[in-house]
């Protein structure tokens, strides 16, 4: 059973509430009994797999022999 996440307006506290989705819209009452409710955004985790991957630092290319100095 999906949580929704509600804030109560009256008293600020934010509280999950448990209900079948078909009740998602429904108003939820806060623990202190307040009914002046908003349902919150539920919080998606999005799992960042991109690590990016370190350089690799291609030695070489001197460059001097490619530049004309070496004779
Ligand atoms: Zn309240």
């Amino acid at each position: 059973m999906p949580r929704y996440d509600f804030r109560c307006r009256a008293c600020g506290d934010t509280f999950e509430v448990s209900r079948p989705m078909a009740q998602a819209g429904d108003p939820a009452s806060c623990p202190q009994g307040h009914g002046d409710t908003v349902k919150l955004l539920s919080t998606v985790a999005v799992t960042g797999g991109g690590a990016a991957q370190a350089p690799t630092g291609g030695g070489g290319g001197g460059g001097c022999c490619g530049g004309g100095c070496c004779g």
